[in-house]
């Protein structure tokens, strides 16, 4: 078999060992003669996989009885605006969010949509090149929630520290979850799209505080409403059986590599082979966004021309590097190094990276 090293921001690579798994169990799961995306979501096979998946979501993420795990489907995309609808909707209240590029300006364009919505700091001015210092934030005391993007997809920026306020935190940590140890305590929800670091696509993990919780709109449609997830354990109606059964796997991988201490030491070995290349580069490959919120996850920079730039990534796809084109609204070029990413990968980017400036510079 011959694995391409795979940088594509979502859906992206996942480890090897978990496709083997799923493999392997996928025409006969473990003896029970059919597959499990055949069988019903009510039976003891797959409760026992949902349970392990919410089990280790909880062990890993340090979870106690103070929040709640829930798996939802429509991507965190519809967390954009599922999240207002049960906080903001029927009330006079304002909901607090820092526009740091295009996805959280998405969940601000829905929430605006359903109520009240101030933007308390902006990065369209410096180009969505940088992070606010979140001691600086002005938060205010009245906000239903303050909503965060913890990493920045397309920008490559990602925040590295939290700010201390009574006002719930509301984090969209699609691209980040599961990469570093997290002070779930100091968050009223997080959630986060499964297929860059959890999962195939499919569902969305979300985790909320209970007394957010409690604070919910009771008066929506069933499936919109997070007082319908919660009691019934993500069981309310058929969850996505094949990519929960997956996450389930990536969450034994993650844990059998180190938990998420681990996967923050691979993720800061592996971003700094790439930001060292850059570096070193004597301006050749240059990071456009500020060094002290340069993303773990997603790393981008630029060439010195468009079409070097399109070469390079012509070149690294012959050699079994794929996905390495910038998002089409930024350009340039992005290496997306989530958790199942394997250090040998970056390095091999890395040394091209060095390989190909000698050969254009
Ligand atoms: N938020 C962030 C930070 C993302 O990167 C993405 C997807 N790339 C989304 C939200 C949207 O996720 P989905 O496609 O699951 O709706």
């Amino acid at each position: 078999m011959n694995r391409v090293y795979n940088f594509y921001a979502g859906p992206s690579t996942l480890p090897l060992e978990v496709l083997q798994k799923m493999e392997k169990d996928f025409v006969d799961y473990q003896g029970s003669g059919l597959s499990l995306i055949e069988t019903s979501h009510r039976s003891p096979e797959y409760d026992l996989v949902h349970n392990r998946a919410v089990d280790l979501t909880k062990e890993l993420l340090g979870i106690t009885d103070t929040h709640t795990v829930m798996m939802i489907q429509g991507g965190a995309t519809m967390q954009f605006g599922m999240i207002p609808m049960n906080l903001l909707l029927h009330t006079d209240r304002t909901a607090a969010y820092v526009n740091s590029g295009a996805w959280a300006k998405k969940a601000i364009a829905d929430a605006r949509k359903v109520g009240n919505v101030e933007v308390i700091w902006d990065g369209a001015e410096s180009n969505f090149l940088g992070l606010p210092a979140v001691s600086e934030l002005d938060i205010p005391g009245n906000a239903t929630y303050l909503h965060l993007t913890s990493n920045e997809t397309i920008g490559g920026i990602q925040f590295q520290d939290w700010p201390d306020t009574d006002v719930p935190i509301v984090a969209d940590m699609s691209s980040d979850i599961m990469s570093r140890p997290l002070p779930v305590e100091k968050f009223g929800i997080i959630y986060a799209g499964a297929q860059k670091n959890l999962a195939p696509a499919g569902m969305t993990l979300v985790i909320m505080r209970n007394d957010v919780l409690d604070k919910c709109q009771d008066k929506l449609p069933a499936y919109l409403s997070y007082k319908t997830h919660a009691p019934k354990n993500s069981l309310y109606n058929t969850p996505p059986v094949f990519t929960i059964w997956a996450f389930s796997y990536v969450l034994e991988w993650i844990s059998e590599n180190g938990g998420l201490a681990g996967m923050a030491e691979r993720a800061t070995r592996k971003a700094g082979m790439l930001y060292g290349a850059m570096d070193d580069s004597n301006g050749f490959y240059k990071c456009p966004v500020d060094a002290a919120v340069r993303s773990k996850m997603n790393v981008v920079w630029r060439l010195p021309t468009e079409e070097l730039e399109g070469k390079f990534i012509t070149e690294a796809k012959d050699l079994g590097m794929l996905g390495l084109k910038g998002h089409r609204d930024v350009g340039g070029c992005r290496a997306s190094i989530y958790n199942a990413m394997p250090p040998e990968g970056v390095a091999t980017l890395a040394q091209f990276m060095q390989d190909f400036q000698r050969n254009n510079g």
